[in-house]
């Protein structure tokens, strides 16, 4: 039995989903894995378990592959009327819409995030389900006029048999971010949630037959990195992983394609990014942005501002209100929805605070947070807002990602320094500016070296936006159009006329 806060009611849809037997999706039908091993799931705001999940190894995804593959070469891809493909999709999105409800329970319980950001997950999932239900149409070709007497067209072709790794932040929001457009584009699927996350990639499933996709469009397996990631990023006949996670496990997923059939990757990886607030900026609006571009699911998000400059003159009175804020942020059970939830883990908690004792020792100065929350919170992974303000740049806690609700302020002087120390780190996932010189944001957002740049904003998306990183925070771009070309390959036919 969980135990839920009393003041809650939960949907008995909910209920009876966490109380059945929890199966993978393979080939339109539900299974436990081959070897009949399971894993706990558990909710971060308790460390209580809520299921055992079915643990993949490579019989698993071999069996998953067969399905997608016999799929792929069978009712889908090629063999259907793209309108039809797109008209699934949609209806995915519909039953998710009826769904909401239950999408957001499960995703708080084993995330622990809030529910209402929990909400909003899930409607940006079904989004983006809509927004590459419309593109299952548009994926056109071309004609090239080479020479007179031939005809020379280009096919946009799906890829095949994909693997779609996803973290556990964001876990059904990641999942729609691969699923949609690799539908869109007539792929099967392979998805892994991360193992702290699967029910509602487990619920996904359930709702994708009742849509009426074809058996083996989307197969869901479950299971840590060790084995069944580790199965999906060297199997030979997976045509493409798509992977959403840290940069070490990015260079695997690229060293197991170049170890086993050279399959495409693409990796959107983590971030460090620099939030850069100069001193004529309108400090209203930055000082309303600030709190949760810092802290926005407890700090476990890759695009955050967890690097923060500000210019000196502003510096005092932008840190202070910070402080002032983030202490009033609120922390618990995500179902009560707090601002904030706790960690997903006990082990990603312990990775935290020693990123913060690093802090220390390295001289940093900590205004606040810093230490694991006790009393009421005590059974859950919770981290208060935890703020350094720091000299110099090649301190470990400006240089890594430490993925919890950690940021390190600094403050700056002129245009040319703040681009050198904006540039100098080896992600490049996101970066802002916030200032009213409309040449100097413009010149700003040009030389950061970022995928993505905000302008007086912070962290806005829509699926129609390209998402990616420079440097070692990935590689090919999510989102918009840009997903297509990620989700399928060219072909030319050359035509003697
Ligand atoms: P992670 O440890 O890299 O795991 C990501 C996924 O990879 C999980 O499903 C994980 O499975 C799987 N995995 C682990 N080892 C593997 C292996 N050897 N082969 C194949 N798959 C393997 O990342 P995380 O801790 O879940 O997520 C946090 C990271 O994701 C952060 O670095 C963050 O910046 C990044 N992130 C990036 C973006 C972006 O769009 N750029 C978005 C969200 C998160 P298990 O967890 O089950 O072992
Ligand atoms: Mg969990």
């Amino acid at each position: 039995m969980i135990s839920i806060p009393k003041e809650i009611q939960l949907q008995k849809a909910t209920l009876d989903f966490l109380q059945s037997e929890q199966k993978m999706w393979i080939g339109g039908q539900q299974v436990l894995s081959q070897s009949g091993n399971t894993f706990p799931t558990l909710n971060p705001a308790s460390g209580e378990k809520l299921a055992n999940i079915p643990l993949a190894n490579q019989a698993d995804v071999d069996a998953a592959v067969r399905a997608a593959r016999q799929a792929f070469e069978g009712a889908w891809s090629t063999k259907m009327n793209p309108a039809k493909r797109s008209r699934l999709i949609w209806k995915l999105a519909d039953l998710m819409q009826r769904d909401l409800q239950i999408l957001m329970e499960l995703e708080t319980l084993d995330n622990g995030k809030p529910l209402d950001k929990a909400k909003y997950d899930v409607l940006g999932s079904i989004n983006h389900f809509r927004y590459y239900a419309g593109w299952a149409t548009k994926i056109e070709g071309s004609t090239i006029p080479v020479k007179p007497g031939s005809l020379i067209y280009v096919r946009r072709e799906p890829l095949g048999v994909v693997g779609l790794i996803v973290p556990w932040n964001f876990p059904l929001m990641m999942a729609a971010w691969k699923l949609a457009p690799a539908l869109a584009c007539g792929n099967c699927c392979i998805l892994k949630p991360a193992e702290q996350t699967s029910l509602t990639a487990l619920y996904l499933g359930r709702l994708i037959q009742e849509a009426g996709f074809p058996e083996g469009v989307v197969n869901v397996v479950t299971g840590p990195g060790l084995p069944t990631g580790d199965a999906i990023s060297h199997h030979m006949d997976i045509d493409k992983v798509s992977f959403t996670g840290s940069t070490v496990v990015g260079r695997k997923i690229m060293e197991a394609s170049a170890k086993s059939n050279l399959k495409k990757v693409s990796l959107e990886l983590g971030g460090k990014s620099p939030n850069v607030v100069f001193a004529d900026a309108d400090l209203e609006a930055v000082k309303k942005s600030m709190l949760w571009s810092s802290f926005y699911n407890t700090g476990q998000e890759c695009t955050l501002g967890s690097r923060i400059y500000i210019q000196r003159s502003v510096f005092e009175q932008l840190i202070s209100h910070l402080q002032e804020s983030a202490g009033a942020l609120s922390l618990g059970n995500g179902l009560l929805s707090p601002d904030l939830g706790p960690l997903i883990s006990e082990q990603q908690l312990n990775r935290v605070v020693g990123y913060i004792d690093q802090g220390l020792q390295e001289g940093a100065e900590l205004l606040m947070g810093g230490k694991r929350c006790e009393g009421e919170l005590e059974s859950g992974y919770f981290l208060p807002p935890t703020i350094f303000k720091y000299r110099e740049d090649n301190l470990k806690i400006v240089q890594e990602e430490i993925f919890g609700p950690v940021v390190v302020a600094t403050a700056f002087d002129d245009y040319d320094e703040i681009v050198q120390r904006a540039n100098d780190c080896r992600y490049g996932l996101a970066a802002a500016v916030w200032t009213n010189d409309i040449s100097k944001a413009h010149r700003f957002a040009h030389d950061v070296k970022a995928g993505t740049v905000w302008i007086n904003g912070y962290d806005l998306f829509d699926p129609a936006v390209p998402f990616g990183g420079y440097k070692e925070s990935g590689i090919g771009r999510e989102m918009g159009k840009s997903a297509i070309d990620l989700f399928t390959q060219e072909k030319a036919v050359w035509v003697n006329l």
